[in-house]
């Protein structure tokens, strides 16, 4: 065992107080560590699980500083914290993954571009700047096209599909933003993800590839594995291995992926951190992400990835999670709420992982 493992009782400090701080959370504290959460929200959904909630603004950085010295490492949940107050809570106390990291995944063309340095490809892209960049960049890559934010993006928020009758003015304006990027679009077969996890020591494991299906641009179901060749299936889980040894992981990512129809594999983005699409190892895995995730930033070595049975995520959004009875009934099915308060349109509000017997593989 790694001499920088952090023993029970130790504290670990998380950016974020959604549903994946809930989990990551809820895991730690299995592990026998205290968790202390940093969130700009109230009663959020990891508030009613961690032993201390911070209240406060991601650039609050005085507060940012008192959280950083109660705490003995520093992960998150989500990617956008202002690249000044992971600087300020990494003068005291490791950040893992690390800030780095960080800094490319808030940006999908530095993100692209450290990829593509891997060697692993990406659709095609361009930054633009300005409509006469957009114009010039459509001009390279053609159409159709997808126009995205560089930052702050999810959910399909900040993009646009662009094609020969799209009026680009409007488009621009709309977008609002002088930072984003021209893709090339994808004819995919299909959309996968790979979790991936490294520990401190530079062991890596990584979880079978599956299929993810969207919903007005949000996760709505995955598959796994993924109904993919084993020589896809390690295609992909090759690349995954290949972007966490590059970028010097340490604790957990998602990387989603285009299939082609010849099937060739296209990284589309990663998230340095548990992912919706991981959700389904929590029940059907020997270690489930959340737990993988501790155990990585906390230095301990990794747990298997060994998938014990398949299985089906399917995410409760909105008005969905009023079917909670019917779902509570079924016996093979897990029920995961996240204890918020209002069933808002496209809000996560929970997800079922339903097991299934284990195919060959
Ligand atoms: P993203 O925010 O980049 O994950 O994009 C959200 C969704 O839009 C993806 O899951 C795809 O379904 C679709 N999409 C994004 N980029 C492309 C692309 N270059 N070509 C085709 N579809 C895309």
């Amino acid at each position: 065992m790694s001499t920088t493992a952090l023993p029970p009782g130790s504290t670990i400090g998380i950016l974020g107080g959604g549903q994946l701080g809930r989990m990551m959370a809820m895991a730690a504290a299995e592990m026998g560590y205290h968790v202390h959460v940093y969130c700009p929200e109230r009663d959020a959904p990891a508030s009613e699980v961690a032993r201390t909630y911070t209240c406060a603004a991601y650039d609050d950085l005085e507060a940012l500083r008192q959280f950083a010295l109660s705490v003995d490492v520093i992960t998150y949940e989500f990617e956008n914290i202002p690249a000044e107050s992971v600087k300020v809570l990494s003068n005291h106390v490791p950040v893992r993954p690390n800030p780095d990291i960080l800094h490319i995944s808030q940006h999908r063309v530095l993100e692209k571009q450290a990829i593509n340095k891997l060697g692993i490809a990406t659709a095609p892209f361009k930054s633009v700047t300005s409509l006469i960049e957009l114009k010039a960049a459509i001009g390279a890559i053609g159409l159709p096209a997808v126009l995205k934010t560089c930052r702050m993006g999810y959910d399909g928020k900040g993009q646009a599909m662009l094609d020969k009758d799209s009026d680009l003015v409007n488009v621009w304006e709309k977008l609002n933003t002088i930072d984003a990027v021209l893709e090339g679009f994808v004819n995919f077969r299909m959309e996968i993800s790979v979790i991936v996890a490294r520990d401190v020591a530079g062991h890596i494991a990584s979880y079978c590839p599956v299929q993810n299906t969207h919903k007005h641009h949000i996760l709505h179901e995955t598959i796994a594995p993924a109904p993919i060749s084993d020589a896809l299936s390690d295609k992909a889980q090759k690349i995954a291995r290949i972007v966490a040894e590059g970028v010097g992981l340490i604790g957990l990512m998602a990387i989603e992926m285009f299939v082609t129809k010849d099937d060739d594999i296209i990284v589309n983005e990663t998230a340095p951190r548990p992912h919706n699409s991981g959700h389904w190892t929590m029940d059907s895995c020997v270690t489930g992400q959340f737990t993988q995730s501790i155990r990585a930033v906390a230095g301990l070595p990794l747990g298997s990835p060994e998938r014990l049975c398949d299985a089906r995520m399917l995410n409760l959004i909105g008005d969905d999670v009023n079917e909670w009875q019917a779902y509570a009934a079924m016996p093979d099915a897990r029920l995961h709420l996240y204890g918020k308060k209002e069933a808002r349109p496209d809000r996560k509000m929970g997800h079922i992982n339903f097991l299934l017997p284990k195919k060959q593989g």
